[in-house]
């Protein structure tokens, strides 16, 4: 079953068509599964008297003057009438071409939003038609408003959808509908849905009357249709994967193996530390899965700073006690490399060889990285280069993927099919300290099993959280020197600059010299995404050993940093950011046996929202509260960082609006043929991702 792509509609070429995917739009269907951010009212014409400041109005009426202005700048303004009143309208940048179509005389319909100033009520760069002797006709439903990206204009996606909602209505396009006979008529009228077809009319082309707010609010029955497929393919995807996996053998890991047993013995009295009861109980759980002939899959939670690794680490020399092979990959380079750091120093007085293989690594190191690699070495650590192509394990047993939220679709894709031979396939340990609030992991992570890291190492002091208005920066200054005088390291996080990298690492980089200047008798450095690994690989070292005692940052910093001795935390504008970044952030204190403190220094006037945030952070350091209040606050997409990742990208569902849909699934699936499973999970999921066993 092929279905036709966008490339095949009108006004779609390549460029266009590598656009479209970067919205995640491939099949001419799925254009219409992209929802509409919001609707225009253009079905109607508001009389002149009476349009209101504040809202978006359709009006129609003659230009009986226009003038060219000159301000800041040169504008275009008009004066609209109609029989009831007038309004100006205001171009900041105009054409000719505008000039001629608002000429005195002419008749124009315009649709914009109404603000009120000085000189009255008027439009800034309304939507203009003109209208010509016979008059304009009325749209008879709403106008959508599309998410859209660089390179497609709204006016293009919306002739898009258009041709795909006519070849739909015209019977041209095959999208069958899976649930018409599984789900109870509804009555019709006012937002009656009986099909898949007529709920996507009233998303698209809704009737004035039609409940747009539910539809906005994706409390619609036309809307809440579609979200029952999309969970659906989800559910049939997981049941598939689940059933695919259990067909797959692995390589027995036992703990109790002679060289095993004695690695883990030495290992722990390596440590320096006595592993927690919460870590002893997830080695055991990881013991006992990797100890049968099938794949393991678990998922282990464990908040910022529980020792995550140190699990990790006991689970790899399982594999290398076996003569075997483990892999751990982590979603940075920075990250990355401490975890080559820190098992070199943990492995190497075992005698268990460790190898480092990133992205960066080339040359004569690579081919050696790789022969060895072949040869057996029993740990690999670097970032998703481990499974790139050209590498070829002997035997791997065993991958460990540290942050997983981070990794895209296709490095997990890559990661899960690597390594597999014949029907063996290596045991799988994910580590996130994103805490996955329960509503959704059972969904999230349907398929896995999950521990849990749920004490801290002893000893750890709860960082003390204050938030102070950025005007407050010189007494922040201050303390900051005192913590550094006394042998303590800090880190300065600057704003997030979402729209550029660029404009982020300047940022960075004045503050970083305003601190330099600042603090003459220390050492501070700066660190951001824009520069080279080695760089950045460099000053983290630096800052481990205590040479650079202030870290400027921008947020490459959040996930895993571990260094001990950093006490302080400073955020710029933390009211810009969300409840699990900064919980990521502050995380990154509070790490060894100091008092250690977070500032969140904020731009006032805070939001209401913002306020919020800063109050939990203030209140509690439990990752799991923070994530449930994030939820409420945000909503499950940000919450888990699927938008961007894609855990579980859902397209539209909202498992904290839906969550009560999950209940009917098992149900509904058990009475769809095989061919509608398939035909769901191909329209929301894709054969690809369809087959990742995460
Ligand atoms: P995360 O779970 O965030 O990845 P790490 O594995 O980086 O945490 O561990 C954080 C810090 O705690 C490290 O410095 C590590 O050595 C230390 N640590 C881990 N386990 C213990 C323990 N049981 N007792 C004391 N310190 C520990
Ligand atoms: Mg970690």
């Amino acid at each position: 079953m092929t279905q036709p792509l966008v490339t095949d509609l009108k006004g779609v070429g390549a460029r266009v068509a590598e656009r479209l995917a970067q919205l995640g739009l491939f099949k001419q269907s799925d254009l219409l599964f992209h929802l509409p951010l919001r609707y225009e009212d253009k079905t109607q014409i508001t009389p002149l008297s009476a349009v209101r400041a504040g809202t978006w109005a359709q009006v129609e009426g003659v230009v009986i003057h226009q003038s060219i202005r000159y301000a800041r700048s040169r504008m275009l303004v008009a004066t609209l009438a109609d029989d009831t009143g007038q309004i100006l309208l205001r171009y900041f940048r105009f054409y000719p071409s505008q000039q001629r179509q608002l000429q005195e005389g002419a008749r124009v319909r315009c649709f914009g939003e109404v603000r009120l100033t000085n000189s009255g009520l008027e439009m800034a760069h309304p939507q203009t038609q003109t209208v010509s002797g016979s008059g304009l006709a009325l749209s008879d439903h709403l106008t959508a408003i599309y998410p859209t990206t660089q390179g497609v204009s709204q006016a293009l996606i919306t002739r898009l959808v258009d041709q795909v909602l006519e070849r739909l209505l015209r019977g041209e396009l095959d999208l069958p509908d899976y649930l018409l006979d599984l789900e109870a008529p509804r009555a019709t009228g006012h937002g009656g849905v009986n099909s898949l077809q007529e709920a996507l009319l009233s998303i698209h082309r809704p009737k004035r009357l039609d409940g747009i707010q539910a539809l906005l609010e994706g409390k619609h029955p036309a809307v809440e249709r579609l979200v029952r497929e999309e969970l659906l393919a989800h559910h049939l995807t997981v049941t598939r994967q689940n059933a695919a996996r259990a067909q797959h053998a692995a390589p027995i890991l036992s703990d109790q193996a002679p060289t095993t047993s004695d690695y883990l013995t030495r290992f722990r009295a390596g440590l320096g530390f006595a592993p927690t009861t919460a870590q002893e109980r997830v080695i055991r759980e990881l013991a006992d899965d990797m100890g049968q002939s099938k794949p393991m899959r678990r998922l282990l939670q464990g908040d910022v700073g529980s020792g995550k690794t140190v699990v990790a680490g006991a689970a790899l020399l399982m594999a290398a006690g076996a003569t075997k092979q483990g892999a751990i990959i982590a979603p940075t380079e920075l990250l990355a490399e401490q975890h080559h750091r820190t098992l070199t120093q943990w492995f190497e007085p075992l005698g268990v060889e460790v190898v480092w293989l990133s992205g960066k690594v080339t040359g004569r190191a690579r081919t050696r990285a790789l022969e060895r690699i072949a040869e057996g070495a029993s740990v690999v650590v670097g970032t998703h280069a481990v499974f790139q192509d050209p590498v070829a394990f002997k035997h791997l047993a065993l991958v460990v993927v540290d942050e997983q939220h981070r990794f895209g679709v296709h490095q997990r894709l890559a990661l899960a099919n690597k390594g597999r031979r014949d029907n063996d396939c290596p045991h799988q340990l994910v580590m996130t300290a994103t805490p996955i609030p329960r509503t959704l992991a059972m969904t999230a992570y349907a398929g896995l099993d999950v521990s849990v890291i749920d004490v801290l190492p002893p000893g750890r002091q709860p960082v003390t959280t204050v938030a102070m208005s950025q005007v407050r920066r010189e007494e922040v200054i201050e303390r900051l020197s005192a913590v550094l005088a006394e042998g303590r390291q800090a880190y300065w996080v600057c704003p997030l600059i979402e729209e550029s990298e660029v404009l982020e690492a300047e940022a960075a980089e004045t503050r970083a010299e305003e601190l330099t200047k600042a603090l003459p008798q220390f050492q501070v450095a700066l660190i951001h995404g824009r520069m080279k690994a080695q760089e950045k690989q460099d000053i983290m070292a630096r800052f481990l050993s205590g040479e650079i005692q202030l870290l400027v940052a921008t947020t490459v910093i959040e996930v895993g940093v571990d260094v001990p001795n950093a006490s302080l935390m400073m955020i710029e504008n933390a009211e810009r950011m969300g409840l699990s970044q900064l919980h990521q952030l502050r995380g990154r204190v509070g790490r060894g046996q100091n008092q250690s403190a977070c500032v969140l220094l904020y731009k006032a006037p805070l939001g209401e929202m913002a306020k919020q945030r800063l109050q939990v952070m203030r209140e509690t350091t439990d990752g799991f509260v923070i994530a449930e209040k994030d939820l409420e606050l945000r909503g499950p997409g940000e919450v888990l960082g699927t938008r961007q990742t894609g855990l579980m990208r859902f397209r539209i569902a909202e498992l904290s609006r839906d969550a009560h849909l999950l209940e009917d699934l098992p149900n509904w699936a058990n009475k769809l043929s095989p061919q509608a499973q398939a035909g769901l999970i191909d329209r929301w999921v894709g054969q690809a991702e369809a087959y990742i066993e995460v």
